[in-house]
């Protein structure tokens, strides 16, 4: 048999996915000598172009955006020290509702199967322990993360042998935390009213004992923090960018999960992705 290193794949829809999302633990896993690989699903052209450029506006030039986002992403894997990453290079689907959603080359018009199909390629060559990406929601019901989802759960269907997976999450008692720093720093945030909120948007993370996994990063937090900033031409990380390295990590220093697939019997609530499996 060929020793193989253990392996964690997180597959992500943009550029900048990875650094919010699991920039703690894929810089952490790294620094335990597991080797990370990175699936970015789509090019992010619908993101902002350089000078805040919002799509749609004049001088957005979606190739220019997305050879930008490129280089961004190749900073942050640099950062995170990312062992691989891999570039499905769909078409950015921008926002549920968008015409891009149906352009030629979305991400959110591909197949599942054809998406699948390219993920289990991946999933043959690196045979990752632990895989890990969104919810059936996309975390907050963005076309991409959906997709990443989809294609992600098929993926792993067809090749069947991923001892552990995980959905991203966030816990509620945090999403309040999350409000006052979003007040306190200045972002376009306004208190959501419950009610509304409850009728249009799906529900935001999970309730603190739905959670199966705790990890922490604080050590990472700086990493993290960089691996983001990496990322400042997109105007929706620039309100964590402006909390500093301290209060980010105090805000940001544990990343949550769901364990939705599990072969090794592991305890939960667990604090390792990798519990069971070393
Ligand atoms: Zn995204």
């Amino acid at each position: 048999m060929v020793e193989r290193p253990l392996t964690l794949m997180a597959v992500h829809a943009h550029p900048d996915d990875e650094a919010t999302g699991t920039g703690g633990v894929l810089a952490r896993y790294a620094a335990e000598g597991i080797r990370t690989v990175l699936v970015t699903c789509t090019d992010g052209a619908c993101g902002d172009g350089p000078g805040g450029v919002k799509p749609g506006e004049p001088g957005h030039d979606p190739a220019a955006v997305a050879a930008m986002r490129r280089q961004e992403l190749q900073e942050s894997c640099d950062v995170l020290k990312v062992s691989h990453l891999e570039m499905l290079d769909y078409g950015d689907s921008g926002m549920m509702g968008w015409a891009a959603n149906d352009a030629p080359g979305s991400f959110w018009r591909t197949p599942v199967e054809e998406g699948a199909a390219r993920l289990a390629e991946l999933l043959h060559r690196y045979r990752p322990d632990v895989v890990v990406t969104y919810d059936e929601n996309g975390f907050y019901g963005h076309p991409d993360h959906i997709q990443a989802n989809r294609i992600t759960m098929a993926a792993l269907e067809l090749s069947g042998m991923t001892p552990k997976v995980y959905w991203t999450t966030a816990p509620r008692s945090m999403m309040q935390r999350f409000g006052e720093a979003m007040r306190e720093f200045g972002a376009d945030w306004e208190e959501p009213d419950p009610v509304e909120e409850a009728e249009v948007m799906p529900e935001i993370g999970l309730p603190d004992e739905e959670i199966t996994t705790w990890v922490d990063i604080t050590e990472f937090g700086s990493q993290k923090f960089d691996a983001l900033a990496a990322h400042a031409s997109q105007g929706e990380n620039i309100f964590f960018l402006r909390m500093g390295k301290e209060r980010f990590t105090e805000l940001m220093g544990v990343e949550t999960f769901v364990r939705v697939r599990d072969t090794t019997d592991a305890a939960v609530p667990e604090t390792d992705l990798f519990a069971g499996l070393r």
